[in-house]
């Protein structure tokens, strides 16, 4: 059975797959780290072949290792439509949003959506407006779901034969406040996530601000789905 082999067994993509530790570590919503690491699809015109791979930061983010890496390798027909998908720990900072916008720019056949597991610095109003252009621009950008953890566990990470289900699991309702907090971004809202470090114990703390704008501004399912309000009951 398929299930009891580990993804190397016929998979020749399996050399850029990441271990299950370093996706664990990663892209733990959870976990502040200053490493960062790049998952990433690519889909040529109408072919059904998705070219996959990973990248982690060097001296540069990840975001302009692959801009580098794509330009060098890649002999751009403008002709032929690229989708691109990133799987990013970390969303991007301003520097490599300006640096994407020009990517895309120079290539209009290329588009792009980008799945994060963070919001990096998202209190940096620089930052915040970085993530604004690039949606202004086409891009696409999401929290990281389940179903995107689950995707990128099968796709991307070198599992334990027997392992193909055991993506790990994190805290929905953490997801749920990012998702929160870049509706705040797009919608230009003030932020509402407060992430405070207590080092002593090493311990990450989330906290929601809610101002009233908030609850004029963001759509009410999306308040509705992070469990914020909820739907009057009428008794009868
Ligand atoms: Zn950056």
């Amino acid at each position: 059975m398929a299930s009891d082999q580990g993804p190397s067994a016929g998979d020749p993509t399996s050399r850029r797959r990441i271990e299950p530790w370093e996706f664990e570590m990663f892209f733990d919503p959870r976990d502040l780290r200053k490493e960062a690491c790049l998952l990433y699809e690519i889909k040529w015109g109408t072919s059904h072949k998705i070219w996959r791979n990973s990248s982690k930061n060097t001296t540069k983010h990840v975001e302009l290792n692959f801009i580098e890496k794509f330009t060098s390798e890649r002999h751009f027909c403008s002709s032929i439509s690229c989708s691109i998908i990133w799987f990013l720990s970390w969303s991007p900072c301003w520097e490599c949003s300006k640096a994407i916008r020009e990517f895309l720019s120079q290539r209009p056949g290329v588009t792009l959506v980008i799945y994060v597991a963070r919001l990096y610095w998202h209190m940096d109003q620089q930052n915040r407006q970085g993530l604004r252009d690039l949606i202004n621009c086409g891009v696409t950008i999401q929290i990281m779901r389940p179903s995107e953890h689950d995707h990128c566990w099968r796709n991307f990470v070198n599992y334990p034969p027997g392992k193909e289900a055991h993506w790990p699991r994190y805290p929905p309702l953490l997801m749920k406040l990012y998702a929160l907090e870049l509706h705040c971004i797009i919608l230009s809202l003030p932020s509402c996530l407060i992430i405070s470090r207590r080092c002593q114990k090493q311990l990450t703390l989330f906290r929601l601000a809610l101002q009233n704008c908030h609850y004029q501004g963001i759509p009410p399912q999306i308040l509705l789905s992070a469990g914020l309000i909820q739907l009057p009951v009428t008794w009868r």
